[in-house]
């Protein structure tokens, strides 16, 4: 099996230099960008009746809350101080629908643990990062998508053949991230000791020095870690729940909430979506999947 796994991941490596390597229209592995969408800002933007809407056009701005450390997702470079990933695209292509464009996005990173309250107390106007719409959730904000299906999996040493799946983590450390599902999640299989800490780069840091024997969390997020540590790092590869992520928006702002669903749903039918997808997420190694339908 595990051969098996290091053959398919070789096969992988290979399938996509050959894809750099012939057409013209490919762009360099370094270069994702150069495939990147752009979205044409609308100067006629208006949301009657939402209060989050006219208060970014008066300030100029709309405020972002964001992820920063997780790669092909929600990235930030510190020393160029941009955003990438698939997330940064889904609210950069919402910002455009609302007539702002990129220099009119104010990011901030916002960690899973203070999500609703950053959203509750009005310190940003939306919120794009791997956010799992739920009941729970719903009852401080509300959503707009789903706009990607993951499902909760494991990360761990690529040499590592003990964990299996969720089953399989009786006895060991696993990391997570306070605030998130995956935490609560993992906790209903047993494990010897969950250890959280506030981002899940922290949780691959402790992973790659062997203080625990496992991450934990969305599918997604982990395949971005195993493509930036290809070799060193696996991702088991049975995800076992479903998390659909949703754009966070202020709970009282209906209006708001129709105006960032109708921008997403524009974008899907236009192409926008599928090709960010594949300037981004879809760099980690597995292709666009269907566009799930929208229901919030
Ligand atoms: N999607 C899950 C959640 O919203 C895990 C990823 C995250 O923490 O952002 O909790």
């Amino acid at each position: 099996m595990r051969n098996r796994r290091t053959i398919a991941a070789a096969l992988s490596v290979l399938a996509l230099t050959a894809v750099a390597a012939c057409g013209k229209e490919a762009p360099k592995s370094d270069d994702s960008s150069a495939k990147l969408p752009t979205y044409t800002v609308k100067t006629d933007a208006a949301v009657s009746g939402s209060k989050v809407f006219e208060e970014a056009k008066k300030r100029g701005k709309l405020v972002i809350g964001a992820k920063s450390d997780q790669p092909f997702l929600g990235f930030e470079n510190v020393t160029t101080k941009t955003r990438d990933g698939f997330d940064i695209e889904i609210a950069k292509m919402i910002a455009a629908d609302l007539g702002f464009g990129p220099d009119k996005i104010e990011w901030k990173t916002i960690v899973s643990a203070n999500r609703e309250t950053a959203l509750k107390n009005a310190q940003i106007d939306l919120y794009v990062g791997t956010y799992t719409i739920n009941d729970t959730r719903k009852q401080s904000v509300s959503f707009a998508g789903p706009y990607y299906v993951a499902g909760q999996d494991l990360l761990v040493k690529a040499t590592n053949k003990e964990i299996t799946g969720p089953e399989s983590v009786a006895g060991k450390k696993v990391c997570s991230v306070t605030g998130s599902t995956s935490v609560k999640q993992i906790k209903t299989y047993n494990p010897g000791t969950v250890v959280e800490y506030e981002t899940y780069a922290q949780c691959v840091d402790k992973l790659l020095t062997d203080e625990v024997d496992a991450v934990t969390t969305d599918d997604a997020i982990l395949k971005g870690f195993g493509a930036k540590n290809a070799g060193k790092l696996r991702v088991v590869g049975k995800p076992f729940t479903k998390e659909p992520y949703g754009i966070g928006v202020q709970k009282e702002d209906p209006a708001f909430q129709q105006a960032v669903i109708a921008a997403l749903k524009a974008h899907e039918d236009n192409g926008d979506w599928k090709k960010a997808y594949d300037a981004t997420l879809g760099l980690s190694g597995s292709p666009a999947p269907e566009i799930p339908a929208l229901t919030n």
